[in-house]
């Protein structure tokens, strides 16, 4: 069985000065359309006659367009102002009541609130350099915090305290949810750990990647002592080509039995953003006071999972899209280094690799578990307000978050 899933995505704006000079101008315009044929028909309902409906309105757009006095409508792009006259017509329909008649009459819009308007085609989305176009705007930046998947049907643009957003909504088919889970989890990746669940659960790389990872540097030892391109040389060349191979193999696998299962589980999954998380020096891997045996095993996971976070987070977003699932990106800044009791923020908070202590008010756990809570926590608040924000504060109240709340007591 399969269905039809719709989904919104939406994402902050960063566009350039005189992209907002026309995003104000687009939602004035749009804002002018709806209030000139809402003004109409409260007119002609006034008067006992009938109701302009979307093609007598749009006719109406055109004589307005080709005015002296409305010739500002042309420089906007058509399509938003249909929509708006459709969306119009809409309200009119849906204010219908059978014993009512007009229960619900649509409102006038004012400046500064509702300001936004569709497009229904013409746009483009370009996920990799996270930007979006938009029908004579041009290409603008969004803040690009998770994978969109779909089909893109239109995009809304708007405004809010001050800042500009896009409504992405799409359209994809999918099989019938094969789980009724409604968990939401956060994952931290690490190198000791591939991955940490916030629930407390963890997945450790696989004993045969250190195996391989030993027998493919001893290898490449013996392959730096032969004659290029001689015989043995090529011969050598090949075992190494043999064992990457088999590295490879061994990897996809486990990644793909890590992310199904973690995947059937969990219906809501938060992840670390990759892209922010290699800007960044300061990256978790870091390790401040290993023990030689940290560090060597380290080493040896690290060379093997080195592409497999990216590849195993390809395969939760796909197994999440298919099973009407979802996957959030939160940004991984400090995540090994917050508090998740009292969200005091510090280095000294992380003891070793493994120890996390907090310096404050002395929350102790494992450190990489500590790195799932802050992620779960994040995307918590991206699904509350929309916009991710990091806690700078120490004075924050502490979370009632009650997924952090069990874990602090177990
Ligand atoms: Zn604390």
């Amino acid at each position: 069985m399969r269905q039809t899933i719709r989904k919104a995505f939406k994402f902050r704006l960063n566009p350039s000065s005189e992209q907002v000079q026309k995003m104000v101008e687009f939602a004035g315009a749009n804002r002018f359309v709806w209030n000139k044929a809402l003004a109409i028909n409260l007119f002609r309902l006034e008067h006992k006659q009938s109701l302009l409906w979307y093609n007598e309105m749009a006719y109406w757009l055109g004589l307005w367009k080709s005015s002296e006095e409305y010739g500002f409508l042309k420089t906007v792009h058509s399509q938003p102002l249909q929509q708006t006259l459709k969306k119009l017509e809409k309200a009119f329909k849906d204010g219908f009541d059978k014993k009512q008649p007009l229960k619900r009459i649509p409102k006038f819009k004012k400046k500064g609130l509702s300001d936004s308007f569709r497009y229904p085609q013409g746009f483009k989305l370009e996920q990799d350099s996270n930007k979006v176009f938009l029908p004579k705007i041009g290409w603008v930046k969004y803040r690009n915090s998770r994978q969109v998947i779909g089909d893109v049907k239109n995009m809304t643009i708007s405004r809010k305290g001050g800042y500009w957003y896009v409504s992405i909504q799409t359209e994809y088919e999918s099989e019938i949810l094969r789980y009724v889970s409604t968990s939401m989890v956060g994952i931290d990746m690490g190198i000791t750990r591939f991955v940490t669940l916030s629930d407390g659960s963890y997945v450790e790389p696989l004993n045969s990647f250190r195996k391989l990872s030993k027998k493919l540097a001893f290898e490449q030892r013996k392959l730096s002592k032969k004659v290029r391109f001689s015989a043995n040389w090529k011969k050598q060349k090949q075992r190494i080509s043999k064992i990457h191979e088999t590295v490879a193999y061994a990897r996809h696998d486990f990644l793909h039995k890590t992310s199904s299962n973690i995947s059937k589980n969990h219906a809501m999954i938060v992840v670390e953003d990759l892209k922010v998380r290699n800007m960044s020096k300061s990256a978790k891997g870091n390790i401040e006071k290993p023990g030689k045996n940290v560090k060597a095993k380290s080493g040896l996971n690290k060379s093997i999972l080195g592409q497999g976070w990216g590849m195993f987070v390809s395969f939760l977003e796909y197994k999440q899209a298919w099973s009407g699932g979802d996957i959030l990106k939160v940004n991984p800044q400090y995540t090994s280094q917050t508090c998740p009791s009292c969200h005091h923020i510090s280095k000294n908070n992380r003891k070793t690799q493994s120890e996390f202590e907090c310096e404050e008010c002395g929350f102790k756990a494992n450190a990489d578990l500590v790195g799932a809570l802050n992620v779960l926590e994040r995307g918590h608040r991206l699904l509350a307000c929309g916009v991710e924000t990091l806690v700078s504060s120490k004075k924050q109240e502490p979370v009632g978050s009650s997924n952090t709340n069990l874990l602090l007591t177990a």
